[in-house]
């Protein structure tokens, strides 16, 4: 990531908790910020685990293969890869791979349980629902079972797996908590509509309020932080859950929070709620600003019209704003691009964020890419960072003038408002732009209220 931030994985944090919940012993290699494999080496030398499980979306993937390419394991070792890639993906990713034993579909708490358990036990592991597992150049492919219902039913996510305070302190004294699972929306680059087949039984599911304030509690108890990120992808799912979740935050918690929402799912009334419980910013995504793309592309079903409204809605209830917009999509060119920097312009949220598109396999627009032969396999197996770079080939839309918006995006948005703000996001964005932070580093949180608002 830019700027270099660590990032908390709460879906392995979940399973690690689970794990020791039932007696066993985790530990975590957290390969950051580079691909390196001294490290995990090392770890593997002292910890000497019996299983090696390993998340990965479609960008982490490449390394995952080099990795088990790069690091050579005991035949003892067994491996397995979970996470939204290999669930959409589970047969080429586990063949590509010949040193993964197996990989999870979906939600792994009960199934990576049971296969450790099975491991101790010297048991048959072939028969686990949700696994698939390669044994004597067969692969055993066992069916998924439903999503867990009832999401209180799992212990709180294992943080101090990951050094949690360094976590916090790298993203401005921000604690991250997810409170749901799922969403029921289609957007198709989104892997939501995808992975809510791959298992049967409800697929959006909320925690308790009272589970959510007591982890909070719990994690605020035993690390410093300043603020709160709730990021699940659409808080405002549940008017009711909002209502009381303010309720008790204000009284219980009581640090400044940010969260998610859709246009749609907010109005005056969990405005007001948001704020007098100490919300500071609602992050919500625009993704394009030209209708064709947003609606028929990304199937995102939203006005222009509705989205300045929602915008305005928080804005007149002194919440700050933050807009997610994506670059590089297919049948995209720079003309309906400059669409999406004109409703940013005229919305001028408190800031702004781009990623360029990263097709995901198995959700409608990784298929729409994949078939229209979109993709560039070659750079795609290469060092580029996500959501900078883009692995298509776009007939209409070249990669170098998609690099050059990403880097001129905020900068264009807020030229005439706030031309110190413009040239902050210039810079930022420019090939000095990492050096810049690093040199700038402590005055980070003036610069993040010049150029965020918060
Ligand atoms: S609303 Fe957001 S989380 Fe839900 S499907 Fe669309 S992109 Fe995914």
């Amino acid at each position: 990531m830019k700027g270099g931030a660590r990032s908390f994985n709460y879906g392995t944090a979940i399973l690690s908790a689970v794990l020791k919940k039932h007696g066993h012993e985790t530990d975590l290699c957290y390969v950051y910020p580079s691909y390196e494999t001294k490290q995990v080496r090392r770890k593997i030398s002292g910890f000497a685990p019996r299983v090696i499980a390993f998340y990965s979306t479609t960008a982490q993937f490449r390394y995952l293969k080099r990795m088990l390419e790069d690091v050579p394991l005991d035949e003892g070792i067994f491996t397995i890869c979970g996470g939204p890639h290999v669930t959409l993906e589970p047969e080429s990713s586990l063949c590509e791979i010949p040193r993964l034993n197996a990989i999870c579909l979906g939600e792994g708490e009960e199934p990576l349980l049971e296969l450790v358990e099975a491991l101790e036990r010297d048991e048959d592991v072939t028969k686990i629902q949700n696994i698939y597992v390669k044994k004597d150049g067969e692969i055993h492919r066992n069916s998924p079972r439903s999503f867990i219902q009832n999401l209180d039913d799992l212990p709180f996510p294992d943080r101090e797996l990951f050094e949690y305070q360094k976590i916090i302190d790298s993203d401005f004294g921000t604690a991250l908590f997810m409170f749901t699972r799922g969403c029921p929306f289609n957007c198709s680059y989104c892997a939501n509509h995808a992975l809510s087949k791959v298992q049967s039984g409800r697929y959006v599911r909320f925690r308790s309020v009272e589970s959510c304030i007591r982890e909070m509690k719990e994690v605020l108890s035993e690390y410093t932080a300043r603020a709160v990120y709730v990021n699940d992808d659409l808080f405002t799912l549940r008017k009711d859950f909002v209502l009381e979740f303010c309720g008790r935050y204000k009284k219980e918690i009581g640090l400044p929070f940010d969260i998610n929402t859709r246009v749609g799912f907010i109005d005056e009334e969990i405005c007001a709620c948001l704020k007098e419980a100490g919300c500071r910013r609602v992050n919500v995504g625009i993704e394009s600003g030209s209708p064709y793309i947003r609606n028929k592309i990304l199937k995102r079903e939203m006005s222009n019209e509705q989205i300045v409204s929602a915008f305005r809605i928080v804005r007149e209830a002194g919440l700050k704003t933050k807009s997610f917009n994506m670059i590089g999509l297919p049948g995209e060119t720079p003309g309906l691009f400059r669409e999406t920097i004109a409703l940013n312009a005229k919305i001028l949220p408190d800031s702004v964020i781009l990623n360029v598109f990263d097709p995901y396999p198995g959700t409608e627009l990784g298929e729409v890419c994949k078939r229209d032969n979109l993709v560039d396999a070659e750079r795609a197996e290469k060092d580029i960072i996500p959501k900078t770079d883009t692995v298509l080939n776009l007939p209409d839309f070249s990669r170098r003038e998609i690099r050059r918006f990403y880097k001129t995006f905020a900068c264009d948005v807020y030229k005439k408002q706030s031309l110190m703000k413009a040239i902050f996001y210039r810079v930022y964005y420019s090939e000095f732009g990492e050096l810049l932070l690093r040199i700038l580093s402590p005055f980070k949180d003036i610069l993040r209220r010049i150029t965020m608002g918060i």
